[in-house]
């Protein structure tokens, strides 16, 4: 048996400013792959109290799992923490150290000096790429224990726990089988009642997820083959299936858009979205064919709205030049005092780039940001950089009274 614990730090997730999903989506992980969770404690960022319960989560558990507090500032003590706690000095390593400078001068910048303990590693400890983040965690090697520290943002952890500690651990001889029903149009509860009793059972398991989308069902197996994890869940899948045939429209990977396109069948949709945020648009865009579609679309339309078909043709419609013609059409043509426009790519030869642009009618004012990030993370900075500098732009126009 394997037993495991959770130590999650952050003080905002002690005095309840976040809930602690980070420890939640570990647990149910863990249960997967048959490890035994006993405990799981929130620290606020005290080094001492986080060594403290290193040292103790060690003397009772194989596997400790720290989240959070791998960031560049003071209050990211959790590599400090581990360091006390094995009695061990860190020192910069060369190569993460190259890697993260490599990250920023990439983009033109200079790497901040405090940046620089994120390249830090102890001799027990090996570092675990981050491909979406400034953070590397560690995996660290204590006799026949193991330490791991992943970081705090969920999108950062998830990852890296699926791509760089899983395949890591000692694992016991256990695999998981699991299929996610996607429905639409049933009430949590009303599916609940439909299922009966199959979500009573441990194994498989059969639970319901509320999401935006609608509801899941999640069928999970767990054997010591993926062919008898598989063989064990599909009979339960089956009754599933039977029984919500009429709400389904997809599984696992599949997205409602995705679902959208498939009965559209090649005929076109168009979107007038009005008080929504944008949110529908964004839920197509998980469909690469629609943005294609939309992009393909757009460029005669957004000539209309000031980009020029020479900016088009020669820097593409992801260039500062092409927002700033379209924050000035946005003025002229939408009768906007302020004109706001942002160009982005999520996918394709651009991806990660936007460029957003503000036109006051006296003056233009653009920015940019290539970060990397999933195409969630890219429309977000996306839209907060364009906000942020319109509030730039317009506080330093802004006179005195
Ligand atoms: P960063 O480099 O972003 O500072 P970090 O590893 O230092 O990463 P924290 O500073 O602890 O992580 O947390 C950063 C953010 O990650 C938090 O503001 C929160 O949004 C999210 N986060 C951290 N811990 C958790 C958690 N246990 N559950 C859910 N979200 C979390
Ligand atoms: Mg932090």
């Amino acid at each position: 048996m394997l037993l495991a614990e959770i130590i999650s730090v952050g003080t905002e997730l002690l005095f309840g400013e976040i809930v602690d999903s980070n420890a939640a989506f570990l647990a149910r992980e863990l249960g997967a792959r048959g490890l035994t969770l006993h405990r799981k404690t929130v620290l606020g960022d005290n080094l001492e109290r986080v060594r403290e319960a290193i040292t103790l989560a060690l003397s009772r558990a194989d596997l400790v799992i720290l989240g959070g507090g791998l960031g560049p500032t003071d209050d990211d003590l959790t590599r400090e923490a581990i360091a006390a706690a094995l009695g061990e000095t860190p020192t910069e390593d060369p190569a993460l150290i190259a890697w993260l400078e490599g990250l920023y001068t990439a983009r033109g910048r200079v790497m901040p000096q405090i940046n620089r303990k994120q390249a830090w590693l102890i001799p027990s400890a090996e570092a675990l790429p981050n491909p979406v983040g400034t953070a590397p965690g560690w995996y660290v090697r204590v006799g026949e224990k193991v330490i791991v520290a992943l970081p705090g943002p969920p999108r950062e952890m998830q990852p890296m726990w699926r791509e760089q500690v899983l395949p890591r651990l000692p694992l016991p001889d256990r695999a998981l089988y699991a299929t996610t029903v996607h429905t639409q149009g049933i009430g949590e509860s009303n599916l609940a009642e439909l299922l009966g009793d199959l979500t009573r059972q441990a194994n498989p398991s059969v639970a319901t997820y509320a999401r935006k989308t609608g509801v899941d069902v999640r069928v999970a197996a767990s054997a010591e083959t993926p062919e008898a994890a598989r063989d064990l869940a599909e009979p339960v899948l089956a009754q599933v299936r039977t029984a919500l045939a009429r709400w389904t429209w997809g599984e696992d990977d599949d997205t409602l858009a995705g679902a959208v396109t498939r009965v559209l069948a090649g005929r076109s949709l168009g979107v007038i979205e009005a008080g929504s945020a944008g949110a529908l648009c964004t839920l197509l865009a998980d469909e690469p064919s629609f943005l294609d579609a939309a992009v393909t679309q757009d460029h005669r339309r957004l000539i209309t709205l000031g980009l020029t078909p020479v900016t088009l043709h020669a820097q593409g419609l992801v260039s500062e030049q092409a927002a700033r013609e379209l924050a000035a059409g946005a003025r002229e043509h939408l009768g906007a005092e302020v004109g706001v426009a942002v160009v982005t790519a999520t996918h394709g030869e651009r991806q990660n780039q936007t460029f957003v642009a503000l036109d006051t009618g006296e003056a233009q004012h653009t920015a940019s940001v290539d970060w990397p990030g999933n195409a969630e993370q890219i429309r977000e900075r996306a839209a907060v950089l364009a906000l942020a500098l319109t509030y730039r732009a317009l506080k330093s126009q802004a006179v005195p009274a």
